[in-house]
C-alpha cells in the first residue's frame, strides 16, 4: 500500500485545486517558510479522520476552509482526496485503489467518502486503524514530535514505539480482556460467597422439611 495522489481544493491556503502525485521517487516536498508545506501534512491527516481542529492548528474546523487573501474572495469549502494504491489488499477493500475523500462547508456540514461512495467518518477511520495509516500511528510525524520524542522519559518513549510498532493496539486489547477477567473472578468470588451462605442452611431445611413430613 502507498500514497498515490492527493487533491486538494479550498484547504487551508489551496484556494486552487492541486493535485500532488506521489510517484516512485518523490521522497521529499521543500520550499519556503509559510509556502504551505505543513498544510499538506495537515491535509492528509485531516482527510484520515483528524477531530481536533487545534491540531490542524486552528480554533474550529471552519478555519481548515480557504479564508480568503488580499485578491482572492474566501472559499465555502474545502475538499482532500486522497488516493492509495492497494494492489497488496493492506486495506481491507477488494480495490486495487482507494480513494477517501473528506469535504466541510462554512456552513457546519460534512461529507465523507470512500471510493466516492458516501460514509460517515467511524468508516474512515475504522478502514485506517489497523493499517498502520491512523491519526497516531506516527506515519506522519509533524514538526515538533521529532523533538517530544527525543526528549520524552524512556517509559513514554516505549509506548511511542509500541504504538508505531502497531503492538499498543493489541496491549489495550489484553488490558481490557485481563479488567474483565478479573471482573469476571469477582463476580464468581461473589456467587461462592452466596453459595456458601446457602449451603449453611440446607442442613436445618432438610431437618424442618423432614419434621413437617413427620407432622
Ligand atoms: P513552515 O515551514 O513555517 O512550517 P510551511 O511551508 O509549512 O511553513 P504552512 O504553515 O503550511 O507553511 O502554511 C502557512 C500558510 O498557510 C500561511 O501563509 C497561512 O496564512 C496560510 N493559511 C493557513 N490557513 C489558511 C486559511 N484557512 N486560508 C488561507 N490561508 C491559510
Amino acid at each position: 500500500m502507498f500514497l498515490k495522489r492527493l487533491d486538494i481544493i479550498g484547504f487551508k491556503s489551496f484556494a486552487d485545486r492541486v493535485n500532488v502525485e506521489f510517484v516512485p521517487g518523490v521522497t521529499a516536498v521543500v520550499g519556503p517558510n509559510g509556502s504551505g508545506k505543513s498544510n499538506i501534512t495537515e491535509s492528509i491527516r485531516w482527510v484520515l479522520g483528524e477531530q481536533s481542529a487545534k491540531s490542524l492548528r486552528g480554533s474550529k474546523m471552519e478555519d481548515v476552509i480557504f479564508a480568503g487573501s488580499d485578491s482572492r474572495k474566501p472559499l465555502n469549502f474545502a475538499e482532500v482526496t486522497l488516493t492509495l494504491d492497494n494492489e497488496d489488499q493492506g486495506l481491507p477493500l477488494d480495490y486495487n485503489e482507494v480513494s477517501i475523500t473528506r469535504r466541510v462547508f462554512r456552513s457546519g456540514e460534512s461529507d465523507f467518502l470512500i471510493n466516492n461512495q458516501s460514509c460517515r467518518l467511524k468508516d474512515i477511520v475504522d478502514l485506517i486503524m489497523d493499517s498502520g495509516l491512523g491519526r497516531e500511528a506516527f506515519s506522519i510525524i509533524s514538526q515538533g514530535k521529532v523533538e517530544e520524542i527525543l526528549n520524552s522519559k524512556p517509559e513514554d518513549r516505549r509506548t511511542i514505539f509500541e504504538e508505531a510498532a502497531g503492538v499498543l493496539k493489541y496491549k489495550n486489547r489484553k488490558k481490557k480482556a485481563e479488567n474483565k477477567l478479573f471482573e469476571t473472578q469477582e463476580n464468581l468470588n461473589r456467587v461462592q460467597d452466596i453459595l456458601h451462605e446457602l449451603e449453611g442452611q440446607v442442613e436445618p431445611l432438610k431437618i424442618q422439611a423432614s419434621m413437617a413430613k413427620d407432622f
